[in-house]
């Protein structure tokens, strides 16, 4: 189940979110609203008319409840009274007979809850098997600290399977898969914010991106899970490139964007979640490149790495930057109308982009602010070099590609080539696609060149990636969705 959490500061408030967000199970957290009338609450729980969740969060577990615990427990044993709740979370170290007899009195289930706000503790799964064994829901909301604390997490599915009914969550960044994964954790529930409203956790994503996306009810055993590796990650436009196209096609997969710290640890989580494949962003397209059994020679060529997939029993690494690249310009080399170009910058983007080049025939200069850069990539790619400030010297270019990072944000006035004069026949490239016009485009536009954007390349190699996956072609009908 998907509940949402009601967060607003006054019951309106939360009504106006529950009738947007029309979920299984709310959480009303009580401690956030700011005039809490037991009176009120308890009619707003009537009139909901689906499973409620009482909550009254401390402070010191991340909540906003700054009185006694002697008065929190008068507050609550008023709402219990009332049978308007099916759930009441009551903190672990918050033992109140009083409140559990009234509680099993009127059929309510008591979820037993810990938080840790600073990591997972040790014992967390001791604690887990002792709230059970009282006949209670154990909820543990714990905080990741990297990715070997998420593989502790799934790991409770297995370890805690005699426990039907819990609830095991990460919060924070690191935490994000246990959210979205939650039955892969054996979670019977999780957790959203409403658009637009105050999270309740760190690490809460909105209803819409759980439910329409992410469709986390749908996740069962059979589901195959890829996703995205980096650090950091959840800005990562891919999954709005392949969650709605497995939706269109019918396929039961999702696609997860995980933070990784530790390429290695990864991959023992892909082994026992059955990861099929994932793309890799900064830092580790490079740091993947040990544990494939299989690379393509675009990756042997360009050193890095950015989608890894499951085939014929080993992780086989391709490299669709590469393709993504050649897609939106690939007739122009094929027919000869690209013989020359300038490639601003040296990174791991150029790179791609100077081997893509290189090997359809076409002569190639790198200008970059480091020039002993640009000196390492022409050679190994047999190319010329210089620095930035020799565009107009070179001989002109039939393509400008553009794979620094100025321009980006908080850079966006910036241009890289502030003094090169456009002619107006050259492509210009741009490979940043946030924002989607930078300086640079504007210049090139003005001069009456064509332009090929960051977000064309983005897409292209989001499509390769998916059918990399999937063996299907991607639904086109999903472009105009997603960009
Ligand atoms: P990278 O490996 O860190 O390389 C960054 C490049 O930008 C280097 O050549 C660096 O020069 C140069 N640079 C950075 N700041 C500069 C400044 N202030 N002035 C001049 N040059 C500067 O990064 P990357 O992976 O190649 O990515 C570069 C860009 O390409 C990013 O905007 C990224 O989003 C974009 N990209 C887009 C796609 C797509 O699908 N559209 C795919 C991959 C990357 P130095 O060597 O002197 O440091």
């Amino acid at each position: 189940m998907l509940c949402l959490t009601l967060t607003g500061e006054t019951l309106e408030e939360n009504a106006l979110i529950a009738a947007a967000c029309p979920a299984e199970i709310y959480e009303l957290r009580t401690d956030l609203l700011k005039k809490p009338d037991a009176d009120q609450i308890i009619q707003f729980s009537r009139q909901m008319n689906r499973p409620m969740i009482l909550t009254c969060r401390r402070e010191r577990d991340g909540g906003a409840y700054r009185r006694t615990d002697r008065t929190r427990a008068s507050f609550l044993k008023k709402l219990l009274q009332e049978g308007a709740f099916s759930y009441a979370d009551l903190e672990e170290d918050f033992k109140r007979s009083e409140l559990e007899q009234i509680a099993a009195e009127r059929g309510i289930e008591i979820i037993r809850s810990f938080h840790d706000l600073e990591k997972v503790p040790v014992d967390l799964f001791a604690r887990i098997e002792r709230i059970s064994q009282r006949g209670e829901i154990p909820k543990a909301a714990v905080t990741a600290c990297g990715i070997r604390d998420v593989v502790t997490l799934f790991n409770a599915e297995a370890q805690l399977r005699h426990i039907p009914k819990k609830i095991v969550l990460a919060m924070g960044p690191w935490g994000v898969p246990t959210r979205i994964l939650y039955r892969r954790t054996g979670s019977f529930l999780t957790f959203a914010s409403a658009p637009n409203a105050a999270s309740a956790a760190p690490g809460h994503l909105d209803y819409s991106v759980m439910k329409d996306l992410y469709r986390c009810e749908s996740v069962n055993s059979d589901t195959k899970i890829y996703g995205i590796i980096g650090n950091p990650v959840l800005h990562s436009a891919s999954p709005r490139i392949h969650n709605p196209a497995y939706r269109t096609l019918g396929l039961n997969a999702v696609y997860v964007p995980f933070q990784v710290d530790d390429v290695r640890t990864f991959f023992m989580l892909a082994d026992s979640l059955g990861i099929q494949g994932f793309s890799v962003t900064i830092p580790h397209k490079q740091e993947v490149l040990p544990y494939l059994g299989r690379i393509t020679r675009e990756v042997k060529q360009i050193g890095s790495c950015n989608t890894v997939v499951w085939e014929r029993d080993t992780w086989k690494g391709i490299n669709t930057d590469y393709y993504g690249f050649l897609r939106p310009i690939f007739d122009d080399l094929e027919q000869d109308r690209i013989k020359h170009a300038l490639v601003i910058g040296a990174g791991g983007a150029a790179r791609s982009a100077v081997w893509a080049l290189r090997n359809h025939q076409c002569s190639v200069t790198v200008l970059n602010r480091t020039v002993e850069k640009a000196q390492q990539l022409a050679l190994q790619t047999g190319s010329t070099w210089g620095s930035l400030d020799e565009a107009d010297r070179t001989a002109a270019p039939d393509l400008i590609v553009q794979t620094t990072n100025v321009g980006m944000e908080p850079d966006t006035d910036a241009d890289p080539l502030p003094a090169y004069q456009f002619r107006g026949q050259e492509i210009l490239y741009e490979l940043i696609y946030a924002p989607e016009t930078t300086p640079i485009i504007e210049r090139a536009r003005r001069a009456g060149c064509r332009i090929v954007t960051g977000k064309q390349m983005l897409f292209s190699q989001g499509i390769l990636q998916f059918e990399t996956f999937t063996g299907l072609s991607y639904p086109f009908s999903e472009a105009a969705a997603v960009f």
